[in-house]
Order: C-alpha cells, then structure tokens, then sequence
C-alpha cells in the first residue's frame, strides 16, 4: 500500500520554525506524504513577523481544486488563514471535496505577539470553518477568543470550555492547557457521546517554543490515518513535541526565540 497523502493548508514561515515548514517536517516524521496548499506569506524570523502577504482566496481555491480534483488526500491540517474570505474558500473546499480527517489550529496570534489572522476574521473562524473540522486544537487564549468569555484558569474551567467549543460544531476539540502555570502541560480531549480524557505530558524546560502549535496539529493529521481513534493520535503527537521540545537547543536558527526541532 502506498502511504497516506495528508495536506497542509497554512501560512509560510521562512524561519521553518512553523506554518508550512514544520507542517511538512512533521509529516514527515510520522512516515506520511505530504502536501501543501500555502494561504498567506510571511517575512519572519526567530525574532517575530515583520510582514505578512496574503494569498488572494481565488488563488487559494484553485491551488485546493487543482490537487484535490487529481489526489486523493486522507488528513488535512489547517493553520493560518489570514482573512475570512479565505476561511470561507477552505470551508468551501472542504465542502466540495468531501474532504471529512480535518484538524483546523484556529492560528489567531503568534506567540511574538503579531496578529495571524485579521480580527474581522474570527466570525468565520467560528461559524464557518469550525463546523466542519474533525478536531480542533485551540490553546487557552484561542479559546477565550473564540468564546467571548475569559481565559480558563484551571481544569476545571478547562473543561467547561472544551464543551462549549464542541457546541460550535467540531467532531472534537483538544484543548491545550500549556499556557497554565503548571509543573506539566494537560490537555483535554472531547468529543461527543465519549467521556472527556485529559492528556498530560512533562513541561520541557526550553525557551524555544516557536510552532509548538503548528507541530502538535500537524503530527496529529500525519496519525490519523494510521490511529485506532483520536485520543491515540494526540497522545502520539503530544508525545513526538515533548521530543521536538527537548531537542529545541540543538539549534540555533536566529537571537530571538526559537523552533522546536522535528
Ligand atoms: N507563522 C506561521 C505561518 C504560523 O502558522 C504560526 C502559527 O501557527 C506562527 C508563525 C506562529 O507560531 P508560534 O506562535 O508558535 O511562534
């Protein structure tokens, strides 16, 4: 059998510390092929986004129809998007294609701080995209945005949010909790008619922490495909970032913060 084809709908990080670059280290990795369909440009390096050029949406469909009318694509991961006409032309694509293995990281702002998606975009984020994802994979302050509510503190509120995200249409959502002041990082993992699972791994003591995001989502549609069910595929792909996260300083890719290592 040939391996599983999984595509990369994101932005371009020219620093390959995330968007596309560690996307397609990352499918690597986990044995799949991988594809990209590139949304918006960036001019980027350890230090933050200097700039971002996006991708017209009529380009961006048609980069989508042209490989997805000739290969057959078994996960794709959605990362930075950039404005909500191209949010609704990945919506629409998923739409035409049948596409159903979907992880969307709803990439909102970059850990330096510099906004990835326009703010007039999260509408479409919500109400749009998110309906017709398999997973998503928001972090706490994504949550928090999407919901309209305050950042969860504890486990505890962790949990309620996780449920009201589901409300908004994914198959399941993981959300992350590394933004907690805590000794590990727990995620938590719900879908519906299952009971939710909290996922812990160690806190890798590094600073360079730049596309630990993108990896995670990206490392779970490369498992899906091969996985029994969901909850093994994120186990798999925390497990395979602690390891991305404890090589982090075998690199030195520029003075600001730096990229986990695939
Ligand atoms: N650049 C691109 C193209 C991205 O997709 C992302 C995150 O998804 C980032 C930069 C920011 O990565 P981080 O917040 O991990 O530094």
């Amino acid at each position: 059998m040939s391996a599983f084809n999984v595509m990369s709908v994101a932005g371009s990080d020219p620093s390959g510390g995330a968007g596309i670059q560690a996307d397609l280290k990352a499918f690597s990795a986990h044995g799949v092929f991988g594809m990209s369909v590139i949304t918006a440009l960036t001019a980027q390096s350890t230090r933050g986004v200097a700039d971002v050029h996006g991708i017209p949406a009529g380009f961006v469909t048609r980069q989508l129809d042209t490989l997805l009318e000739d290969a057959t694509v078994h996960a794709v991961k959605v990362g930075m998007l950039g404005t909500a006409e191209v949010t609704e032309a990945v919506a629409s694509a998923i739409d035409r294609h049948g596409l159903t293995d979907v992880v969307v990281d709803p990439v909102m702002v970059a850990k330096s701080g510099d906004r990835l998606l326009e703010e007039s975009a999260t509408e479409a984020l919500r109400t749009v995209l998110l309906p017709r994802a398999g997973l998503i994979t928001p972090n706490l302050p994504e949550a928090a945005d999407l919901l309209g509510v305050e950042e969860a503190s504890d486990l505890a509120g962790m949990h309620e949010q996780a449920a009201e995200l589901l409300k908004l249409g994914p198959r399941a959502v993981l959300l992350k909790g590394g933004h907690l002041d805590s000794g590990h990082s727990t995620d938590v993992l719900v879908a519906e008619g299952v009971p939710a699972v909290e996922l812990t791994g160690p806190r890798v003591a590094t600073h360079n922490t730049h596309g630990t995001g993108c990896t995670l989502s990206s490392a779970i549609a490369a498992l899906l495909p091969q996985s029994p069910d969901t909850a093994t595929a994120v186990r798999g792909a925390k497990d395979y970032l602690t390891a991305a996260l404890r090589r982090a300083e075998d690199i030195d890719a520029g003075g600001g913060q730096g990229p986990v290592h695939h």
